[in-house]
């Protein structure tokens, strides 16, 4: 007889060797039963208590853990502890991380993220000074703890400091920062700010988001094995904590007091209120739920995290934001359903004894194989245990099904002979049947080419039924074992065993047969699913969401340790069934596996291009031309792709923005340097927009080959700011502008010991210019000194305002006093020479009086003061006649 050649569709079918997955369920009810003890669970708090941690503190004064089964502790935050690490080792349940979590997460280490208290960070720096350029931090010595939007920015002060950041090891102690132990110390906006300014000492604040760097902070995270294994009590620790924030944020004054009350906590009831206040911002967000984790956000974080090195590419590429955000398949259980789980705390189980590698018996009595490990997890979620029956064959074990002595069919198909004392959930595990015979026997492409023919089927099992029904004229030799149908073939007494192909190739292993091969496929598959006893209806539930409950990566895992195993295993045996076999198994794994790495690549690029487009992302080589543009930046700018690929990056930037500037920057990044700053930029419409724009440079063996773009459109923050900052009528500065300004400026005159200049001008009768000519004609005159004053006080430092009607305020820099005279001097003559008539003024045409202010040296910051000088020199000015200026020189 000859050799049929090895079918392809049989290679195709072992393709659907694959675990199924059955969506998860969700229902209203709480995941623990409610009278069942509470479970003790532990949070490591990651600073000392105050409202930083609310939701939990209002969680448990509100019973909220209660309800959800949970009694949790609060573990006091110490110098030296770090939340996460405690989580790592176990050491507590939960934890409260930084935004470094999403790095440690990426490094592999096993945290799940649970959800976010914070949806931006509120860290900040602390400084003793001003900082104006990241170069004066250079050697600066630095107090944090570890945070990554610190690291990052740090990293990017030692990218321009001759000296590199000191970094001192973290003590909590903030009067290290007021003894000046420290130059730069990690806070919460939240939290130090105020206890400074309570006690009255000076410090400035760098915010890291001014430079573009974002992330959630207050990340609760767990270990993966625990969420992995309790999923419902994170899934209840996460409701109880956001109803919790809920609380907080509507009662800050009932937490404050339940804080103050139960716990130690070095702060006194105002600045615990202070901290409330602040707090709100950053926990809920116009649009946002509280505790949100948004996959894309914590991918962009991590984008950046790979860019400033904390993470390589590799693992940014592996990196899958889905996977780390805890996703609980909960386990929420009816009250019916749980009374049930109350009342059997045992559940019997039907397992077959010897069906290898599904599930079997060993001498001692104990359940292995892919069942025992599903109901394993399971019985952990339910928190029962499932007991395997003691039924010596298959066949008893129906007996004892149908006699609802056992309650479970772990591991079955639901054929309709069994569907008739049995209940089956959606099936969990699927393989195809074949048929197996001597290796000389050919392909068998129709069954009933099988007619008269001896086929042996295990005893009881599905292919039996399934067999007699469809092909009555095949005669069956029911077997106990899958072994023993196998060794009918090879002793002839059957032409061929009909049976699930996994099991098949595991027998062949275990017992190291001969001379077998598959020679026929039957066309369908065992798809095995859990059978409960109709007599207890609850049942069939309760598996369904236990089973659901089991995410894709335990599934993953069970598989894996059932079969990937044993294919390696088998490669040093000879006999051709084996091999193929183990060539099925393996290129249907391989396969498998290289459609998951398909689908994380697919699933990472789609993340990363969701990324671009949200950011406007170009790509420039190295000559600054744009090799790649995002659609979005294509929108923004209003040009089609041909308008943009291999233009130079500098054709978008607005031509008031001067281009040497760009040219240097471009220069600079080429260098291997970071850039950001608001840019204003022009379209292919001549539309111009304002956006943030972040430049990194792209690294190829050391070189600088080209430079990534992002951009956030801040175009409308830029309008809204500019209307809010400037008058409507003359587009001169607001009063509040100057309000704004007047300090900062005083300030910087006295750091740098520079001179201050300041004048106050005022038009002369105005009101009878409105009188006599309308007060249309009033604003347009208003209109015409501005536009005057804008041109004649143009140096680069000098800045004008509007403060009142027709009341005007001159900031600028000169290096002297007669300077500044004779500008203001030649600014009077001009109005005059614009020969607006004004003719109730005794001049006939419009003027204006001026009092001016020339400091050589500002020793005291007082604005008050100086307004009030300046104020009253314009006044003398009104006095002594008007079109005139009076100055003085006292500061
Ligand atoms: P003096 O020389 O003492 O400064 O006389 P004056 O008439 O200018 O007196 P005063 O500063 O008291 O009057 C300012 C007038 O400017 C009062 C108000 O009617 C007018 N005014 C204020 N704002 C506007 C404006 O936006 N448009 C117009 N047309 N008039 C304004
Ligand atoms: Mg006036
Ligand atoms: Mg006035």
């Amino acid at each position: 007889m000859q050799l049929a050649p090895f079918p392809p569709i049989f290679l195709y079918l072992s393709l659907c060797f694959s675990v199924l997955f059955s969506a998860s369920i969700l229902a209203e009810e709480s995941p623990v039963s409610k009278n069942s003890a509470l479970v003790p669970v532990s949070v490591q708090l990651s600073w000392q208590h105050q409202f930083e941690f609310a939701g939990f503190y209002a969680a448990i004064q509100q019973g909220y853990y209660r309800q959800a089964g949970l009694d949790v502790t609060l573990k006091a935050w110490q110098p030296g502890i770090l939340a996460t690490d405690e989580v790592l080792a176990k050491r507590a349940d939960f934890g409260v991380g930084y935004s470094s979590v999403v790095i440690d997460a990426a490094k592999g280490k096993p945290l799940d993220l649970v959800m976010a208290s914070f949806q931006y960070s509120p860290m900040i720096l602390l400084s003793h000074t001003p900082i104006e350029h990241l170069q004066q931090l250079s050697g600066a010595k630095v107090m944090h703890y570890g945070d990554v939007l610190i690291k990052t920015f740090i990293k990017r002060i030692n990218e321009v400091a001759h000296l590199p950041v000191k970094m001192l090891s973290p003590t909590g102690n903030l009067q290290d920062f007021i003894d000046k132990k420290v130059d730069l110390y990690a806070a919460f906006q939240t939290n130090e700010p105020y206890r400074l300014r309570q006690k009255g000492v000076e410090f400035y604040e760098i915010d890291p988001k001014s430079f573009g760097i974002q992330s959630y902070s207050d990340i609760l995270v767990t270990h993966h094995d625990f969420a992995a294994n309790h999923s419902q009590i994170v899934a209840a620790m996460r409701e109880a904590t956001i109803l919790g924030w809920q609380y907080a944020l509507q009662h800050p004054v009932a937490v404050v007091d339940y804080i103050l009350e139960h716990y130690p906590v070095n702060k006194d009831r105002q600045a615990l209120l202070a901290e409330a206040e602040m707090t709100k911002r950053f926990v809920k967000l116009e649009n946002i739920a509280i505790g949100n984790l948004n996959p894309l956000k914590i991918m962009a974080q991590a984008l950046e995290a790979q860019q400033h090195g904390f993470i390589s590419k590799q693992q940014l590429q592996d990196f899958d934001a889905h996977k780390v955000i805890f996703e609980s398949h909960n386990l929420y259980l009816t009250d019916a359903e749980s009374k049930f789980l109350r009342e059997n705390p045992v559940i019997k189980v039907g397992v077959d004894p010897s069906w290898e590698p599904f599930e079997y018996i060993d001498d001692k009595g104990k359940w292995h194989g892919i069942s025992a490990d599903y109901f394993q997890l399971m019985g952990q979620r339910l928190g029962v245990v499932f007991e395997p029956s003691r039924a010596a064959t298959w066949n008893q074990v129906l007996m004892d099904a149908q006699s609802g002595e056992t309650q479970v069919l772990s591991c079955a198909v639901a054929s309709p002979e069994r569907q008739k004392f049995m209940n089956f959930t959606d099936p969990y595990l699927s393989f195809p049947m074949v048929l197996v015979a001597e290796q000389s026997v050919s392909y068998v492409e129709d069954y009933h080419l099988l007619k008269g023919k001896t086929i042996a089927v295990p005893k009881g099992y599905w292919a039996q039924e399934w067999l007699e029904t469809n092909y009555p004229e095949i005669n069956t030799l029911p077997v106990a074992s899958v072994t023993e149908g196998l060794y009918a073939v090879m002793h002839k007494k059957a032409f061929a065993f009909s049976g699930n192909l996994a099991s098949i190739n595991f027998a062949i292993k275990r017992e190291g047969l001969n001379g077998l091969r598959v020679v026929g496929d039957s066309g369908i598959r065992f798809d095995l699913a859990i059978g409960t006893t109709d007599k207890e209806p609850e049942l069939l539930s309760i598996m369904q969401k236990a089973l659901a409950s089991i995410d894709e990566t335990q599934r993953n895992n069970i598989y894996k340790k059932w079969f990937q195993l044993e294919v390696l295993n088998t490669t040093d045996h000879g006999t051709l069934i084996k091999v193929i076999l183990a060539s099925i198994l393996i290129a249907s794994v391989l396969l498998w596996l290289s459609w998951w790495f398909y689908q994380q690549k697919r699933r990472q690029s789609l993340y990363i291009n969701r990324i671009n487009e949200l950011s406007f992302a170009t790509y420039t080589d190295a000559s600054g031309a744009i090799q790649w543009a995002s659609n979005s930046f294509m929108a923004l700018v209003g040009c089609k792709k041909s308008d943009v690929i291999g233009q130079l990056h500098q054709k978008f930037i607005h031509p008031e923005e001067d281009p040497e500037l760009y040219e240097k920057v471009f220069a600079t990044i080429l260098q291997g340097k970071t850039f950001s700053g608001e840019v204003r930029s022009i379209g292919c419409n001549g539309k111009d927009s304002w956006v943030a724009i972040t430049m990194v440079p792209e690294f190829k063996y050391g070189k600088v080959v080209g430079v990534w773009t992002t951009r956030v459109d801040i175009t409308d923050k830029v309008k809204l700011k500019e209307v809010a900052i400037r008058d409507a009528l003359t587009g001169l500065y607001n009063r509040r502008q100057l309000n704004e300004l007047f300090e900062p400026l005083l300030h910087k005159a006295e750091r740098n010991k520079s001179p201050f200049a300041i004048a106050m001008f005022d038009i002369d009768y105005f009101k009878r210019i409105n009188d006599q000519y309308g007060h249309q004609q009033g604003d347009e005159v208003l209109v015409q000194v501005a536009g005057l004053a804008t041109r004649h006080f143009c140096r680069a430092n000098d800045m004008l305002f509007r403060v009142g009607g027709e009341e005007f305020v001159l900031i600028g820099d000169y290096e002297s006093e007669s300077a500044f005279l004779k500008h203001l001097e030649r600014f009077r003559e001009l109005v005059a020479g614009l020969n607006i008539e004004n003719a109730m003024s005794p001049y006939k045409v419009m003027t204006v009086s001026i009092g001016a202010l020339y400091c050589n040296k500002v020793s005291e910051v007082d604005t008050t003061y100086t307004y009030s000088v300046i104020d009253r020199l314009l006044y003398q000015a009104k006095e002594e006649g008007r079109n005139c200026i009076v100055s003085e020189q006292q500061c």
